[in-house]
């Protein structure tokens, strides 16, 4: 049997053709993939490759779609279901896979990256995933649609999950992709009362004005981020800094901006051979500010999500910008590229 995939073969280029439908072994599931989304780390791994992906291979991880066969020996489930996929996959032996913290495992293995991904017909769970209970059903008023965006919603959760975001906090984020919009939108969930967005591309904010609204929008090419928000905030800064751009002059500003008892989130990673920052320790020090990392999610930050979507507090659909078929996958690449998008969804 085949199938339609997607096949990221070097940078800048991917290819889509017939491959082998997998086949759904004992302690495994097949899924049929309607939806997959373009993740920021795909477009990375598109343009520079990826020290996890080895091409020819499937990416995309950002998955929606139906249960199409289920292996023996594996209950819990029906041919037809509708799910999504949780991406790490853990070793199931490590002392954080026994917590269930199985993104910080130091074997892990991710949907997507090690193991084949969305951009397919197909699927194949693997038997650890579903020992790790990795497949999430989808509630009827969950459109197929809006459960692609789950994956990134819940690394947001997972990143928020250390800030402890209150009423009347002050938030700033820098970048204005989809990410920085999902932080942006749970932040004013959880009761923030200003909140500043700061991008360098102009583009991208306009993106962000169309759709979302901040108190203020500030373009750190043109201003200086940190100056504006501490005139801003009378010099007090904010409460809470989310890092949501691969730039350490983001990282080194945020720290500047940090107010007393301030939460800031390294959310998003620098490029790896160019990671050392220096900040003023002794600035961190005195106003007790907290720094925090965070790396991909896990299943409960899923159920967060998907419930958050399913209630209508997060409006899934106003992050997805762009519909395109398993064929135009480059030309969703090319609009992610250039911040012409937020969201672009693959149908499959
Ligand atoms: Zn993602
Ligand atoms: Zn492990």
């Amino acid at each position: 049997m085949k199938m339609k995939a997607a096949f990221y073969l070097e940078p800048e280029k991917i290819e889509v053709r017939e491959a082998k439908k997998p086949i759904c072994h004992q302690g495994e599931i097949l899924l049929k993939v309607s939806y997959c989304a373009i993740c920021g780390t795909d477009v990375r791994t598109y343009l520079h490759g990826h020290k996890k992906v080895h091409p020819p291979h499937i990416i995309g991880h950002e998955i929606a779609g139906e249960i199409a066969e289920i292996g023996k020996g594996v209950k819990g489930c029906r041919v037809g279901e509708r799910v999504t996929v949780v991406t790490s996959v853990g070793c199931g032996r490590c002392r954080w896979c026994r917590k269930g913290l199985y993104n910080l495992c130091p074997e892990g293995k991710a949907i997507g990256y090690f193991y084949p991904g969305g951009f397919a017909e197909y699927l194949l769970m693997p038997k650890k995933g579903v020992l790790q209970n990795l497949i999430l059903k989808i509630p009827k008023n969950v459109e197929l649609l809006e459960a692609s965006i789950i994956e990134p919603l819940s690394c947001c959760l997972h990143g928020q999950s250390y800030l402890n975001i209150k009423k009347n906090d002050s938030v700033a984020i820098f970048g204005a992709g989809p990410i920085g919009m999902m932080h942006l939108e749970l932040a004013k969930e959880k009761g923030a009362s200003k909140t500043f967005l700061i991008d360098i591309s102009e583009e991208k904010l306009k993106f962000a004005r169309k759709y979302f609204s901040a108190d203020r929008f500030i373009n750190g090419d043109k201003e200086n981020p940190a100056e504006k928000i501490l005139s801003f905030t009378k010099n007090n800064g904010v409460d809470v800094v989310i890092v949501a751009a691969p730039a350490k002059v983001a990282q080194q500003q945020a720290l500047k901006i940090a107010g007393k008892k301030a939460r800031v989130s390294f959310f998003g990673g620098l490029p790896g051979n160019d990671s050392i920052i220096a900040f003023d320790s002794n600035f961190l020090h005195y106003n007790e500010i907290s720094v925090f990392g965070s790396f991909a999610s896990n299943r409960v930050e899923y159920v967060q999500a998907l419930n958050l979507i399913a209630s209508g507090k997060i409006k899934a659909k106003n992050f997805i910008t762009h519909q395109l078929p398993l064929e135009r996958i480059e030309e969703g690449f090319g609009l992610l590229r250039k911040g012409k998008a937020l969201k672009v969804v693959l149908k499959i």
